[in-house]
């Protein structure tokens, strides 16, 4: 369970830049792929790995590749998702700042696979000095014969542009992407059409979050068959996981598919317990936009096996007693937290990152976020809870995109989980009055007491 793909290199001194990177055995899975392999070999080999989509949505990679439209007379285009702004989640990140070329490793063979000359790199806004990490890298790959005309002396050629996004989280969404690289406001697109038959201009496009493309070396070098038996079952390989809140050991771990949540938040190697020896109160683990889980939820499933870090175990139980692994971003809670108050901060971040284009999304996480501020400032109402669940209710799934349903998500698991938090605030309002009253757990403890 301690299998590392992607961060093998990671203490190589000097790996962001191309010598030693090249030294470490990188761009070997290129002059394979481009040398040795077909287009169809290489979309083969990447579908018997089984790995999805490391963004959040979990698709098939393989598959994803494969509804691109070969005959299209238009160009191909490969998109690279680096729009990281879930709140929780920063794997990708650590991946571009110290693994820049392992990035464009995996952009030139699937460039390659779908027939793309062109591709982009669309970075997050916020993190402008990445962009200058990743074009050092792009002028390096240029310059050793690994990007522009007859690439290592094939027929092939690729160009490879970084974008800047401009500090939206909804570009993370890939239609909304594309929206925003033509120069558009970043608006999402209703599908279908899915961006694998219009993307980009109107072309056939493939839009790859960073740790997914990262991971398509490795797996042209070990092959597709070997790749599928790291993990567990239908969740294989390894997954970047960014583990930040109440812990000892906040950071960005490689853990193999099948890790238990336990081992992950208490073990050393990991998370290393909980900080200043509280107890594990919750935790959102797949970025802000997935149902959180209390202690026992997140640790056991309701039928008490330990709950394992792969697609399938987070979500079993459905939204009852479940959640998702998303990105992959573990935000852990301890005893004191609020939960009222962590989860208006995070409805007031989904309003202020609503496009406006639909009514559920832009009134309904509006609402969301006044009321549950009432309720955390002691103006709550009784019938404010069940207020709250049908807003939800009434956004999930009425939207143009997922950020209606992230939005959602985290008010309805919070009301579901710790519905009685939410009432002592409503009914104590002198006390969630006090700034600082955090969890309320310790009223209730103090008033026993007395
Ligand atoms: Fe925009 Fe929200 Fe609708 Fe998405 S769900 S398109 S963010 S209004």
């Amino acid at each position: 369970m301690d299998r590392q793909i992607l961060l093998k290199n990671i203490s190589v001194p000097g790996i962001s830049s191309f010598g030693p990177y090249k030294s470490s055995g990188g761009y070997d899975s290129v002059i394979k792929a481009l040398k040795e392999m077909t287009p169809e070999e290489i979309i083969s080999e990447i579908k018997k790995s089984g790995i999805r989509g490391r963004g959040g949505a979990g698709f098939p990679m393989g598959l994803k590749w494969s509804f691109i439209d070969k005959k299209s007379t238009s160009p191909k285009y490969l998109v690279c998702n680096a729009d990281e702004s879930e709140p929780g989640t920063f794997k990708d990140r650590y991946l571009m700042e110290h693994l820049p070329h392992l990035l464009l490793e995996g952009m030139i063979i699937a460039s390659y696979a779908l027939g793309a000359e062109t591709s982009y790199i669309y970075v997050r806004g916020e993190y402008k000095y990445i962009i200058g990490i990743l074009n050092r890298a792009i002028t390096e790959a240029y310059s050793n014969g690994f990007l522009g005309k007859n690439i290592l002396g094939t027929n092939y050629s690729l160009d490879i542009h970084v974008h800047p996004g401009a500090g939206a989280y909804i570009c993370g969404e890939e239609t909304a992407l594309l929206e925003s690289l033509e120069g558009k406001r970043g608006n999402p697109r209703i599908k279908p059409p899915f961006p694998a038959l219009k993307g980009l201009y109107g072309s056939p496009t493939v839009v790859n979050n960073v740790e997914t493309l990262a991971c398509v070396g490795p797996i042209i070098i070990m092959g597709g068959e070997a790749y599928s038996t790291i993990g567990l079952g239908r969740s294989s390989g390894t997954k970047l996981i960014s583990a930040c809140g109440n812990i000892n050991r906040p950071g960005v771990y490689e853990i193999e598919l099948g890790l238990s949540v336990e081992d992950f938040i208490y073990s050393e190697k990991y998370c290393g317990g909980i900080s200043n020896n509280k107890k594990l109160k919750a935790v959102i683990p797949g970025g802000s936009s997935v149902p959180v889980l209390p202690s026992d939820l997140i640790l056991k499933t309701a039928d008490g096996k330990p709950r394992l870090i792969t697609y399938e175990s987070l979500a079993e139980g459905g939204f009852e007693t479940g959640t998702m692994l998303g990105s992959g971003g573990f935000i852990v809670y301890d005893e004191d937290a609020c939960m009222v108050r962590n989860t208006w901060n995070l409805t007031r971040f989904y309003h202020h990152e609503s496009c406006g284009q639909c009514s559920p999304c832009r009134e309904g996480t509006g609402w969301m976020e006044r009321v549950l501020h009432r309720i955390e400032t002691g103006e709550g109402r009784w019938h404010d809870l069940d207020l709250l669940v049908s807003i939800a209710s009434k956004i999930e799934g009425n939207t143009i995109c997922p950020l209606g349903d992230a939005a959602a998500w985290p008010v309805a698991s919070a009301i579901r989980h710790f519905r009685k938090e939410f009432e002592f605030h409503i009914a104590n309002p002198e006390i969630v009055k006090d700034k600082n009253h955090g969890a309320i757990e310790k009223y209730i403890n103090v008033r026993s007491a007395v």
